[in-house]
Formats: structure tokens, sequence, C-alpha cells
């Protein structure tokens, strides 16, 4: 049953439980009145009975003076009070008014006709006295017989009071029970009233007021607590309570909403820091590989739940290639043409995820339905690689939405430093190669020499240096002009370039001079690997503006260590070398000697 319908029964039966005790006290209050009436009867009969008595005692004392004394005073007072004296059936009438009952008007007209009797014998007595005979008149006044008539109507006075007492008296007992009764009653309602009202109050007080508050304040207590687990009861009554509790709820709500913001705002601070960390290290790496181990232990930790790849541009074969990937990845192919990615084709992330209806990209593969990011990195509007990212089932539109944010912030920052390294390698070939010719140049060579240097003097391998000068090549410069000089010193470096590709290395040093260092090699490797450069410089034909250049030839100075002397010192003995071979006639091979190792330290 519903608090309202109890409420309104409660308050039903008070109002019902009121009523029947005003009703019962207004008995009570009827029954005190027929008792009053009844004790007012009987006084009023009380006083009509003691005047008869009185009367017929009065008029016997006034006959019997004028009977003794003769004194015509009593006679004039007899007649007077005999004359005011009612009838029997006037007084019987009264008394009948007045509420006697039947028997009791009986017994007292018995009285008052004896009465009469005696007043008709008070009658005979004064005529008698009159006509002088006093003697008759006093044989009747005082004769035994008045005397008995006289106690008869005194008895039967007293027995119409004494029947008037009996009946008044028990009225006047059932009058004041009946009141007595109702009294109760009427306490005992006012009782149940007022219990009842206290019940109510009780009751309304704890089921509306006080459980209600208990339940309110201890949700408040653990809100404050910012407990915000604690759910405020629903009070649907339009009253304090119900407007308290409408104000806790939107209360929990703010809390919550201001929580998730705290939450929210923490959790981008801190994904903040790490963007800015990943960024420091990203500017401190020195290579490609340096920044594929930094993204690698990175993106994880800025997405987690979202596996992923990394894919850097390869210009020469022009492909995306997959630099690293974390998380396991399902899809996506290691290896795909640029035009195989929707993100790539338009410079854009692209993102066929959630109810957009979008085309999946070509290097998925076959996982056409799968939610994947794809951000390019790009760099002077050229796209240098890719980040791709597949997107957790489980994850809520909102982090989907924030991580994306963070991934564009990643793939900018990798972007970025990619293009630096890029740009870096870039300045750097430039630095250290020859734009002529595409070899190293004389500072790679030197840092070349150094290493090598290093490492046969640390495992005691040897190392051979081959000097190339190319003989009389001021004369092509003069007969043909610069360009055609310069044709022939791209020839000469191509002769070197292609003569040593994997075990050795070849410099351009400056002007027509040239360098090779070969790690490993004895001297009679190298002489070997100098000849067949030599060869293959003579047998250089140069086709220059429709004219041949003529046949070109190069002088060589060959050193090797340990055979000739401090590795340190291997390119100046080398040079010594050349100069032996430039001053014994030109294009032929010499081979260091002692003495030109130790010419060239002193
Ligand atoms: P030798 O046989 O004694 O070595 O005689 P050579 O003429 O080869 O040597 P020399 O040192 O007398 O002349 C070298 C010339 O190379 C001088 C310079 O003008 C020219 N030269 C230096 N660098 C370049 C270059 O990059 N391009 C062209 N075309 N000529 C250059
Ligand atoms: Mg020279
Ligand atoms: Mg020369």
């Amino acid at each position: 049953m519903r608090l309202s319908t109890i409420t309104n029964w409660a308050y039903g039966a008070t109002v019902a439980l009121t009523l029947v005790s005003g009703a019962t006290m207004l008995l009570a209050s009827g029954a005190e009145e027929t008792e009053r009436a009844a004790v007012a009867q009987r006084a009023t009969f009380d006083q009509l009975t003691a005047s008869l008595e009185e009367d017929v005692y009065r008029l016997t004392e006034q006959a019997r003076g004028y009977v003794i004394s003769g004194d015509p005073s009593h006679l004039i007072v007899y007649r007077r009070e005999k004359q005011t004296l009612k009838s029997v059936e006037q007084r019987i009438a009264h008394l009948r008014d007045g509420g006697a009952n039947e028997a009791e008007l009986a017994a007292l007209s018995q009285a008052l006709h004896w009465a009469d009797a005696l007043t008709d014998e008070q009658d005979a007595a004064i005529g008698a006295a009159e006509k002088g005979d006093d003697k008759t008149a006093r044989t009747i006044l005082f004769g035994d017989e008045y005397g008995r008539e006289l106690d008869r109507v005194a008895a039967q006075v007293g027995k119409f009071q004494y029947m008037l007492d009996q009946r008044t008296e028990h009225a006047v007992i059932r009058a004041t029970d009946t009141a007595r009764q109702w009294r109760s009653v009427s306490e005992i309602m006012l009782g149940m009233t007022a219990l009842l009202f206290l019940c109510v109050i009780y009751f309304v007080l704890k089921q509306r007021i006080l459980r209600p508050v208990v339940r309110l304040s201890d949700v408040v207590t653990r809100l404050a607590a910012q407990d915000f687990a604690a759910i405020p009861p629903e009070f649907s009554q339009v009253d304090e309570i119900g407007d308290m509790a409408q104000a806790i709820r939107i209360f929990r709500e703010n809390g919550l909403e201001r929580q998730r913001l705290e939450q929210e705002r923490d959790a981008d601070r801190t994904m903040r820091d790490l963007l800015s960390r990943l960024t420091q290290r990203l500017q401190g790496c020195d290579s490609t590989s340096d920044l594929v181990e930094v993204v690698r232990r990175f993106a994880p930790e800025i997405a987690p739940d979202f596996p992923g790849r990394l894919y850097i541009h390869d210009t020469r074969r022009n492909a995306m290639v997959q630099a690293c990937d974390w998380l396991s990845p399902a899809y996506s192919r290691p290896e795909f043409p640029p035009s195989a990615c929707w993100a790539l084709r338009r410079g854009q992330t692209h993102r066929p995820a959630g109810d957009m209806v979008d085309i999946p990209c070509e290097h998925l593969g076959a996982a056409s339905t799968v939610s994947t990011i794809c951000i390019p990195l790009a760099a002077q509007g050229e796209s240098i690689g890719m980040l791709y990212y597949e997107e957790p089932a489980a994850a809520s539109a909102n982090r989907l939405e924030r991580t994306g944010k963070y991934l564009e912030m990643l793939a900018e920052n990798i972007g970025l430093a990619l293009a630096n390294l890029r740009l870096r390698d870039v300045l750097r070939d430039m630095a250290m190669a020859d734009a002529l010719t595409g070899l190293p140049n004389r500072r790679q060579f030197d840092i070349m020499l150094q290493t090598l240097v290093g490492e046969a003097d640390r495992n005691a391998t040897t190392l051979a240096c081959l000097m190339v000068d190319i003989d009389h090549f001021k004369r092509f410069n003069d007969t043909y002009g610069h360009d055609a000089g310069d044709a022939v010193l791209r020839a000469v470096g191509t002769v070197l370039g292609d003569a040593l590709r994997e075990n050795g290395h070849a410099f351009r040093l400056g002007g027509e001079e040239f360098v090779v260092l070969m790690p490993g090699f004895d001297l009679d490797q190298a002489l070997g690997r100098a000849a067949q450069i030599q060869r293959r410089i003579q047998d250089l034909r140069i086709d220059h503006r429709g004219k041949e250049l003529g046949a070109i030839t190069a002088s060589f100075g060959l050193a090797v260590f340990p055979d000739h002397g401090r590795a340190d010192r291997l390119l100046q003995t080398a040079d010594a070398a050349l100069l032996r071979a430039k001053t014994e006639g030109r294009d032929r091979i010499l081979v260091a000697t002692i003495r030109d190792g130790a010419s060239a330290v002193a």
C-alpha cells in the first residue's frame, strides 16, 4: 500500500475518532443534564409536598386557635389561607406536569383528599364554635379521630415523598451512571484519537522526513568525500524532501561531470607530457633507426590498445616500407605502393571506421570491415611515411576522438623529425660527396681513413691505399674546354666507383686526384685491383660534343699497411710512390718502398 494511502487513511481515522469522541462528550454532557433535571425535579416535589403538610398543620392551628380563644383574627387568617389553597386537581395537575407518575399521584391524591376531609372537619368545628357550641368544636378538632386523620395525611405525604425519593434516586443514579459511562467512552475516544494522532505524526515524521533525511544525509556525506558511487534515492513527492533529493541528484551529476573533466584534463596533461618527451627524443635522433626505435617505444604508450605500424617511404623503390610495428597489428601489408593508401593519395588522415561509409585502403588486404586509421607523415607537401593504427572494437567514441587527436600530433612530430633527418642526410651527403663524380670527398676520406687505420691497427689486418692521378689532365681542359675535363673526371670516377663497389672505397681528393682504400687487401691483391683500374681507364673512350677526347691514362702510387710503414702515414707513403710514377714517365703503377714510408715519416 502506498505511503500516501496509509497517511490518508490515518488522517481519516483520526478525524472520525475526533468526531466520535466529540459526540460521546455531548452524550456525557446530556446524561449530566438528565441527572441535574432529576435532582431538580425531586427538589420541586419536596417543596410541593412540604407546603401541603404545612398547609394542613397551619389551617389546623388557626382553627384550633379560634375554637379555644374565640379570637376572630384566627378565623380571618384561617379563611384567607384556605382561600389560597389550590384544589386537589390543580395540585395533582401541577405535579403531573412536574413529572410525577400515576402511582405517586394516586398516593398524593389520597393525602390531598384526606387533607380536604380535615378541612371539612375544621369548617364544621368553626361553624359549631360560631354557634357557641365550643364543646363540639373542641371534640372535633382535639378528638382522637382528628389526630389520627392528621397523622394519616402526614403518613400519606411521607409515602408520596418516599416513592418520589425512590424514583428520583434511581433516576439520578441511572443518569450519573450513564454520564460516567459516556464520559469514560469519551475519554477513551479522546485517548485513542490522541494516540492515533501521535502515531500518524510519528509515522509521517519517520517515513516522510526522518528516513528520507537520514538517507539523503548519508548520500551527501559520501558525495562530499568524492564518492560518486553514492546514488541519491528517488523521492518523487512534491515537498522539501523531494526538492532536496532533486538538488542532491543535480549536485552528484555536476560532481561526476567535474570528475570526468578533471580526469580528462589529467589524462590530457599526461599525454601532452608524453608527447613532449617524444618530441625531445625525436629531436635527439641521429638516424632513422633511432627514430624508429623511439616511435616503437612511445606509440603504444600514447595509444594503448591501438596496434599499429610505422611506414617510411623508400624513394628508390617508391614503396611504403614498414619500419616497425607494436601490439601485433593484424592487417596491412609490410610493404605497398603509396597509391594503395587513401591517406597517402589525399594527403589527409583516412579513417574508415564507425558509422561513416568509407573506402578501406588496398594495403589492408582482405580486412575490409576493420576500423583503421592511416595518417600520412608529410614534409614540404611530400608523403615521407605513414602511421597505421587498428582501432580496438571496445573503445568509446569519446576515447577514439581524443586518441585520434593525439595520433595526429604524434604523426606531425614523427613527420617533422623524419623530414629533419632526411634533410640532414641530404646535407651531409652534399658535404661528404663530390658533386661532379658522386664519389665521397676529401672530408669523408679523412674520416674513413681514420676508421680503417684504427681497425687495421687493432685487428692486425692489412690496408691498401692506392693514389690515382690523371696524366696531363690540364691538356683536356686546355684543348677541349673545362666541360670536357669534367667529363673525363666523371668517367674516371665511375671506373673507380664500379671497380670497388663492395670491397673498397674510392674518393676524389680534389682536382684530378683520386684515392682508393682497400681494407684486408695484401700487396698482390691490391696490385691486381690497381692494374684492373689502370686498364679500364686506358680503355675509356669519351665523346664530348661529337669529338673523341683521346686516350686517358693515369699514374698510380700503392702503399700497403703493414708492409710499407705506419698505418697513419699510409697516404703520404702512397703519394710518394705516385710522385715517383709521375717522374718515371706516368701511366704506371708504382709500389711504395720502405724508403717512401721512411721519407714520408721524415
Ligand atoms: P700531371 O700529369 O703532372 O699530373 O699533369 P696535370 O696536368 O695532370 O696536372 P696539373 O696539376 O698541372 O693540372 C691539374 C689541372 O686540373 C689544373 C686545374 O685547372 C684542373 N682542374 C682541377 N680541378 C678541376 C675540375 O674540377 N674540372 C676541370 N675541368 N679541371 C680541373
Ligand atoms: Mg695532379
Ligand atoms: Mg695530373
